[in-house]
């Protein structure tokens, strides 16, 4: 042998380890579902996660065993994160907005062994309690609580469960393809897929989403993860904030604008990250209270389109460099992220700008290609559309109790997207597959309209469906939400796309609506909308 480097497994519990020995008294912020603010430390919290592991493992659960959580964004949900993926269990987050039934199918499919909850959940976990058939213990996130305790008999207590482990507890050496986690997609049809995430694949994304051209974390940052913890490990945030030791603020329940521009301030947070709709809130909360969020540096919009109007407010009113990434459940779920180049630099403002809202370019470690209906790959020229397909170290093979892998066409994952790739990679979502609108032969993106409309000052929120038409199969329709106390005209909202996008795919009608109905993680729901606005057009005449 010439000689060879070390190999040590890529495993959860390094990070956390890492985090308490080098960045031990950096403050990670808590908002507590019971009020008030908890702060505490890499360090305690290392200390707390070892416990928990130890604890979990005395109380019988299997290795591998599931672990559920039905929590917010608080630093005993960071203890599960680390403790249960280290100790060899398999940490499993649940979406608190799914259904009851999706929710019961979910705790069955994964065998969970443990719940974990805030107390929030209380009502809902007492209820649903005879149907989560494998659970063998409930736990709630807080100290001992008598009403809770009255609610479900034998109700464990997060604070004096932790305290039953032991502190000098040692990891178990696991093999980095040991599974760490699982996170259900909640599509918006079927049952819930499960995607089993891997010691290995976190510990890959984690180090490709930390880089400069992706969230660009380090030490001197104050990291709020707005985008929630049962959504795809939010974003792998808790992670990377381990690995680079940076300050972390969870925010707890409260995601209104009001509740975050106080805590953004109150913190210094310098990188926040969630969806559009949050940051629709907290600029709207700012522009009224007159708040600069001096702090802030870099907001990370992902989960879907972050409209033009959105990264202009941020840039123009607050100095916020908008970092657009786009993923999924499936991919861990960070696939791609918007970074200027330096060819760019020089570029005048309104070019830039349009760069911006790309959803970016592939990080290391995963490829794209766009593909015609026969499969073929399409040219990477910015105009050809086609559909998405991703491979890498991150990205699902096959689904959770599923054998066969769900890569088709070789060892890529459809991921149902439709996009266009410019020659430097820059990747544009143009719509779901499902729900790209077909107008006489050609595909009109209701992401770009949508993006159109929230920058209209008289609406609130707004969606673009494909409605039937006689001669055209589909147009697009605008479904809007007005904002409170404005009533705008139809005909001008309509004249409002002039200019921005080609005639012939601004919408043909509008309809107005109280809300825009959407899914567990707030995708909108188009099926739902189809139904009830798809043939406005067909009664026109
Ligand atoms: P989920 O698995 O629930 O995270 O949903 C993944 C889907 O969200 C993707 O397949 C996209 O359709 C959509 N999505 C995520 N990020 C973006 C983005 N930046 N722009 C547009 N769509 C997005």
């Amino acid at each position: 042998m010439l000689g060879q480097m070390m190999t040590m497994p890529l495993v959860i519990s390094s990070l956390i380890d890492h985090a308490a020995r080098y960045h031990g008294d950096t403050e990670i912020v808590s908002v507590e579902t019971i009020g008030g603010i908890v702060r505490t430390n890499w360090c305690t919290v290392a200390a707390d996660s070892r416990r928990l592991a130890s604890a979990l493992k005395k109380s019988g659960v299997s290795d591998g065993g599931r672990c559920a959580t039905i929590a917010w964004n608080n630093y005993r949900h960071l203890e599960i994160y680390f403790g249960v993926s280290g100790g060899g269990m398999v940490c499993h987050t649940i979406n608190p907005r799914l259904f009851p039934e999706q929710m019961i199918y979910i705790v069955n499919h994964a065998e969970d062994e443990v719940l974990f909850f805030d107390r929030t959940f209380l009502p809902l976990v007492a209820k649903l309690k005879d149907q989560f058939k494998p659970v063998k213990a409930y736990i709630l996130l807080g100290p001992r609580d008598e009403e809770a305790a009255a609610t479900i008999p034998g109700l464990q207590f997060f604070d004096d469960f932790v305290a039953t482990g032991d502190a000098d507890y040692q990891w178990p050496e696991l093999d980095e393809l040991t599974a760490s986690s699982l996170c259900y997609t909640s599509g918006t049809t079927g049952n819930p897929k499960g995607v089993l995430y891997s010691h290995r694949s976190t510990l890959l994304h984690t180090f490709a989403v930390c880089v400069p051209d992706a969230l660009n974390l380090s030490a001197r940052d104050c990291v709020l993860p707005v985008v929630p913890m049962f959504h795809v490990n939010a974003w792998g945030v808790p992670y990377a904030a381990a690995m680079v030791g940076t300050k972390l603020v969870l925010p707890g329940p409260g995601l209104d604008g009001d509740s975050l521009v106080k805590l953004i301030e109150a913190e210094n947070v310098t990188v926040a990250a969630g969806v559009p709709t949050i940051w629709q809130g907290l600029l709207n909360s700012a522009q009224k209270s007159g708040a600069k969020l001096e702090s802030l540096q870099r907001t990370a919009v992902g989960g879907s389109a972050c409209p033009p109007s959105t990264i202009k407010a941020f840039r123009e009113r607050h100095g916020v460099e908008t970092i657009h990434a786009w993923g999924m459940s499936e991919t861990s779920p960070i696939g791609t992220a918007n970074a200027l180049l330096n060819k760019h630099r020089t570029l005048p403002e309104d070019e830039q700008h349009r760069l911006r809202l790309s959803q970016g370019r592939p990080l290391f470690g995963v490829e794209l290609r766009i593909s015609g209906d026969d499969g073929k790959e399409l040219p990477e020229d910015g105009v050809a559309q086609g559909d998405l397909a991703i491979r890498g170290h991150w990205v699902v093979d096959s689904y959770f109790k599923q054998d066969k892998g769900t890569a088709k066409s070789g060892k890529w994952f459809m991921t149902g997207d439709v996009a266009t790739i410019d020659p430097d990679g820059y990747m544009v979502i143009k719509d779901r597959s499902k729900d790209i609108i077909k107008s006489g032969g050609e595909w009109i993106s209701s992401v770009e309209l949508e993006g159109i409309a929230i920058g209209h000052p008289d609406l609130a929120d707004a969606a673009v469906i494909g409605a039937k038409h006689e001669k055209w199969d589909e147009r697009p329709v605008l479904v809007a939400v007005k904002a409170a106390d404005k009533n705008p005209d139809p005909a001008e909202l309509i004249s409002f796309y002039e200019g921005k996008v080609a005639k012939w795919q601004i919408p043909d009608a509008v309809v107005f609506t109280d809300v825009i109905p959407r899914n567990a993680t707030g995708k909108i729901l188009k099926n739902r909308l189809r139904e009830l606005y798809g043939n406005v057009l067909m009664e026109k005449g």
